[in-house]
């Protein structure tokens, strides 16, 4: 009975990570050498992924792409998390050239996106990342020399908080971390002002973009007005770590 309760478990936050993650794991129970053909069922699941995806209107960022729009890490390729509907894999595609001819050389990074298959299947903790029409975009960075080509604070982007007044207080079930004991461990860059809000305002401007979250503070210090750019709420993620783009 335990057993069952354990790989259901499993089952579950492969699931809710991955997605097709619990199906490879089921599967994998079913052969003596699990462990081993859970590695290979669960490629073989990723693999078939990138072909099958298109029908359910999705398409999968290139995670060996040497282009101006990137996926920020390995991680988001290995757990199925960078699939976009087409159309938005077109306007992040269009937003990043457009920063490239503004600041030559410079990369645009995508964070998590949304999953291959179905609509309504949230990318948690994204609620929101369910139909492939949502992406987080990472912040760019600069040292004392300037501007650092492909870096980010944390190792997959997000978490690196820009601190900033604001109106919300954190309540115990909401999504807006403030991870303070983790900060210190992040590389010691600053926000790259000049690019992340080019891209930002560049968004905004786009006529295919719904909306562009970041937090009222960064906005603020952008010094610009758009209707696109929202704040978020004070009971989802905060946004002062990445951009949060709709169409
Ligand atoms: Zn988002």
């Amino acid at each position: 009975m335990m057993k069952f309760v354990v790989h259901g478990l499993i089952v579950l936050f492969l699931t809710v990570v991955t997605q097709i993650g619990g199906l490879a794991w089921f599967v994998s129970r079913l052969f003596r050498r699990s462990l081993l053909v859970f590695v290979i069922v669960y490629v073989a699941f990723s693999i078939g992924a990138q072909y099958t995806a298109p029908a359910f209107g999705r398409t999968p960022l290139s995670c060996f792409g040497s282009g101006n729009l990137q996926v920020q890490s390995w991680f988001y390729c290995a757990l199925n998390r960078t699939y976009v509907s087409p159309a938005l894999l077109e306007v992040l595609q269009d937003n990043a050239d457009e920063v490239a001819r503004e600041y030559p050389g410079t990369v645009t990074l995508v964070l998590d996106a949304n999953f291959p298959f179905w609509d309504g299947f949230p990318l948690l903790p994204h609620l929101s990342h369910d139909d492939g029409e949502k992406v987080d975009l990472a912040f760019f960075y600069s040292d004392e020399g300037g501007f650092v080509p492909g870096a980010v604070q944390s190792p997959i982007g997000y978490f690196a908080f820009e601190s900033g007044p604001t109106e919300c207080r954190n309540t115990w079930l909401s999504l807006r971390w403030d991870l303070d004991w983790v900060q210190g461990f992040w590389r010691d860059l600053t926000l790259g002002e000049g690019r992340t809000f080019f891209l930002v305002r560049t968004l905004a401007e786009e006529p295919r973009v719904q909306k562009v979250f970041i937090e009222p503070h960064l906005k603020d210090r952008m010094g610009t007005d758009f209707r696109k750019i929202r704040f978020q709420g004070c009971r989802a993620a905060r946004h002062d770590d990445h951009i949060h783009v709709q169409i």
